[in-house]
C-alpha cells in the first residue's frame, strides 16, 4: 500500500486531517488485551485507492528545540513516505517554520501536495494564493473543522501514488522481519543471520528503490528479511524515539509472513515490548519471540526457565510463539533461529484437510460437551478452513452466540495440538448454518 506522511509545524491540524481521513479507524480498540491503536498510523481509503497515513505529528522528539522537532518530523516523512501533505494554517499565512519545513522537503525526492488548512469557506479561498511563494505548485484550500476539500486534496495525491506494485517474491519466498525497541540488537541480529555460514545473500544491485529488503538464500530455501535499511542505516536522532519504533515495526509487520520480537535479556520485558508484539498477533502474522544479549547475563541453570515464565506471563496473547535465547555478538544459536522460522512459516500456511479437520474437532466435542445458555445448546455441524497466513476457520453452529469465547478456545487448542500450529495465531469464527 502507498504511505501518505502529513507533515507541518504543530498547530495546522494535522491530526484533526488525519482523524478524517482515517475515519473511525484509529480508534477501534483491538480485541488484544490492552492493545489500542496509536494515532499516527493507520489506513485509510479513497475511492478506489488504499493508503496508510502517518501523522508525524503526533511523533513526539523529546525536548530537542521545536525547529529542531519539526525538521526530524519532515525527515521522517521524507523516511517513510511515497507522498507528503504539507499542511499550513491559512489563517496566518506563510511563517518562518512553513519556510523551514519546505526547504528540508526541497531536497527530498518525494513528491509533495500542499494542504492549505482551515479555510473553513468560500470567502476565505483568496488566502491561499500567497503559499504559492513556497514553491509547490498549487495551493489545496482544506478545512479540518467542516471536512472540505479533502477530496481534492486525495486526487491529487493518488495521482504521485507509485505506479509499479511492491515487490512480489513468490509463494514460497519466507518474508520475516525483526521488530522491537531501539537497541535490542535488531541490526546486530540481522547482520549475525546474514554472517551466517552457507547463508547466500541475493544480489540487490539494480533496484530501484532504497534496498529496503535482503532476499538471501539458506540450505536451498529462500529468504527475505523486510525494512533493513531503516535498521542498518542508522544514527538518525528520531531513531531512539518510542513511537517511532513502533511506526517502524508497524510498516515491517505488515510485509512479513513471519515476525520476530526481539527483547534484550538485560533489561527485561517491558510495556513497549508488549504493545509491539501485540500488533504482530493482531496482524496475523507467524511470531517468534526472540531473547537477545543472551551472553550479556549472570546465568544459572534456572535462569531459562525463569525467563520463559516471564515472558509467558507477559504475553499471554502469545502462548503459541517459540522463544529463542541467542546473541548477536558471540553468535551464540543465531543458526537455531533459522529452523524455527521455517517451522513456523510452515504452520502459519498449512492447510488441513477437511475432513481430517471435521474428524478431530467431533472429537474434541464428544470429550468436552458444548455450552449451553439458556436452555439452548451449542450445536456444531462442520467446519472448514477458509484462508491461511494465518490458518482461519469457520465453524458451523446453530447459533454463534452460544460459541463463547472459552470453548472457541477450547477447539483451537484442540486444533493446535492436533495439527501442531507452532507459532502462528489461529482464527475461529463461528456461523449460522444456512
Ligand atoms: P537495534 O537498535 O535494535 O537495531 O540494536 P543494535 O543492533 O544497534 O544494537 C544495540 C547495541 O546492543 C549495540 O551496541 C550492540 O553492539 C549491542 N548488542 C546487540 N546484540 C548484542 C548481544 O547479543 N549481546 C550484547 N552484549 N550486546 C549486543
Amino acid at each position: 500500500k502507498p504511505v501518505i506522511a502529513i507533515v507541518g509545524r504543530p498547530n495546522v491540524g494535522k491530526s484533526t486531517i488525519f482523524n478524517r481521513i482515517v475515519g473511525e479507524r484509529v480508534s477501534i480498540v483491538e480485541d488484544v488485551p490492552g492493545v489500542t491503536r496509536d494515532r499516527i498510523y493507520s489506513s485509510g481509503e479513497w475511492l478506489t485507492y488504499d493508503f496508510n497515513i502517518i501523522d508525524t505529528g503526533g511523533i513526539d522528539i523529546g525536548d530537542e528545540p521545536f525547529l529542531e522537532q519539526i525538521r526530524q518530523q519532515a525527515e521522517i516523512a521524507i523516511d517513510e513516505a511515497d507522498v507528503i501533505i504539507f499542511m499550513v494554517n491559512g489563517r496566518e499565512g506563510v511563517t518562518s517554520a512553513d519556510e523551514e519545513v519546505a526547504k528540508i522537503l526541497y531536497k527530498s525526492k518525494k513528491p509533495v501536495v500542499l494542504a492549505v488548512n482551515k479555510i473553513d469557506n468560500p470567502e476565505m479561498r483568496e488566502q491561499i494564493y500567497d503559499f504559492y511563494s513556497l514553491g509547490f505548485g498549487e495551493p489545496f484550500p482544506i478545512s479540518g473543522s467542516h471536512g472540505l476539500g479533502l477530496g481534492d486534496l486525495l486526487d491529487e495525491v493518488a495521482k504521485s501514488f507509485p505506479k509499479h506494485e511492491e515487490q512480489d517474491y513468490g509463494e514460497d519466498v519466507i518474508k520475516f522481519s525483526l521488530i522491537g525497541r531501539p537497541n535490542v540488537g535488531k541490526s546486530s541480529l540481522v547482520n549475525a543471520i546474514l554472517g551466517e555460514e552457507r547463508v547466500i545473500v541475493s544480489d540487490i544491485e539494480g533496484t530501484t528503490r532504497d534496498a529496503i529488503d535482503t532476499p538471501y538464500t539458506f540450505n536451498g530455501k529462500e529468504y527475505v528479511i523486510i525494512d533493513t535499511a531503516g535498521m542498518r542505516k542508522k544514527g538518525k536522532v528520531y531513531e531512539s524515539t518510542e513511537k517511532y519504533s513502533v511506526l517502524r515495526a508497524l510498516r515491517a509487520i505488515e510485509r512479513s509472513d513471519v515476525v520476530l520480537v526481539v527483547l534484550n535479556a538485560e533489561e527485561g520485558i517491558r510495556e513497549q515490548d508488549k504493545k509491539i508484539a501485540g500488533y504482530a498477533h493482531e496482524a496475523g502474522r507467524a511470531v517468534i519471540i526472540v531473547v537477545n544479549k543472551w551472553d550479556a547475563i549472570e546465568k544459572d541453570e534456572k535462569t531459562m526457565k525463569e525467563f520463559e515464565e516471564n515472558i509467558r506471563a507477559h504475553f499471554l496473547f502469545l502462548d503459541y510463539a517459540p522463544i529463542v535465547y541467542v546473541s548477536a555478538i558471540t553468535k551464540k544459536r543465531v543458526h537455531s533461529m533459522l529452523p524455527v522460522i521455517d517451522r513456523v512459516s510452515e504452520s502459519h500456511s498449512l492447510r488441513v484437510q477437511t475432513n481430517v479437520l471435521n474428524e478431530v474437532l467431533m472429537d474434541a466435542i464428544a470429550m468436552n460437551p458444548t455450552p449451553t445458555h439458556n436452555g439452548q445448546r451449542l450445536k456444531v455441524y462442520y467446519t472448514t478452513q477458509v484462508a491461511v497466513k494465518p490458518p482461519t476457520f469457520v465453524v458451523f453452529v446453530n447459533d454463534p452466540e452460544l460459541l463463547h469465547f472459552s470453548y472457541e478456545r477450547f477447539l483451537e487448542n484442540r486444533l493446535r495440538d492436533a495439527f501442531n500450529f507452532e507459532g502462528t495465531p489461529i482464527k475461529i469464527f463461528g456461523r449460522p448454518r444456512k
